[in-house]
This record gives C-alpha cells, structure tokens and sequence, in this order.
C-alpha cells in the first residue's frame, strides 16, 4: 500500500509509516516522534493523535512489541460475546460503564479493528476520537478517561 497522502504532524513535520493493518496505518513524526493512527487513509483519512504510543511501543527494553496486539484483542472477543472484559482490560481502555462498554461495542460493530483499538489502549482522548470517528454514533458525547492519561501527560 503506498501512502496517499502526506500526513504532517502537529509540529510541522512529515510522518512516516510505523505499520499498517488493512486500512489503518500507524505514522511516526519524523521530528518529534509522536505517533498517530491513521484510519481508513485512502478515503476520509482520519486521523487520531497517539499521546504516548512512541514510548510505549515498540522493541525497546520496557515496550511491548508492535505487533502485540493481545490485549485488543481480548477486548474485541468480549465485545462480541457481549460478555464483561477482564478488571484490566477495563482499566486499559477506561471502561467506566455500559455505556462506555456499548460505545466500544458500537464501534466493533461498525468496523473498528482490534489494530486500530490496540493503538489507542491506555489513552482516554484517543479511545474517545476512535469511538466517535465510527459511523452513527449513538452515544452522545462519551468521554473515555483511563489511569495512564495522567500519566502520559507528564512527559
Ligand atoms: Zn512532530
């Protein structure tokens, strides 16, 4: 897949291909580092800022592997037996209530791939941004918080 467009980041610079997934992509600023997931990139290009995904992952000594998509993926099985996920799942994606849960439901529903939730784990905007960028949202405003936003903002 080549890249239809050019992504610049918030700083100005131009991003590079980190991944890809079907038709999600992950850039990476090439100046500041900050990752952003891209979804859908050939057609409305959404684009949704990653707060701390560059620390996070990737292959370094305290990063979990890119391509470790586990966790999402625990999510998206209990999303489509409509069952609870497990006590740390729902701290990961800041799954306060049904509703939340509903949100995410609606979103799987609506096409969101475990890639593109994967990418947002563990920071409340982005999960808030991936669950509105979904066709026919009927959830109002939901916010998603999670315990690492605080986190992720002091660096
Ligand atoms: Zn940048």
């Amino acid at each position: 897949m080549t890249t239809q467009t050019t992504i610049i980041c918030r700083c100005g610079s131009s991003c590079n291909l980190l991944d890809q997934s079907g038709t999600s992509a992950t850039m990476q600023c090439s100046a500041c580092q900050l990752c952003a997931l891209v979804i859908d990139r050939t057609a409305s290009c959404r684009r949704i800022h990653l707060a701390d995904f560059h620390l996070k992952r990737g292959d370094g000594l305290h990063q979990r592997p890119l391509d470790d998509v586990s966790m999402a993926s625990r999510l998206v099985e209990s999303l489509v037996q409509d069952t609870w996920p497990s006590p740390a799942t729902i701290v990961d994606f800041g799954i306060d209530t049904d509703r939340h849960l509903g949100a995410l439901q609606h979103a799987v529903h609506q096409g969101c791939a475990i890639y593109d939730l994967d990418r947002v784990m563990g920071d409340g905007p982005a999960i808030t941004q991936l669950v509105r960028a979904f066709a026919h949202y009927p959830y109002g405003r939901i916010e998603f918080r999670t315990a690492y936003d605080e986190v992720a903002d002091l660096y």
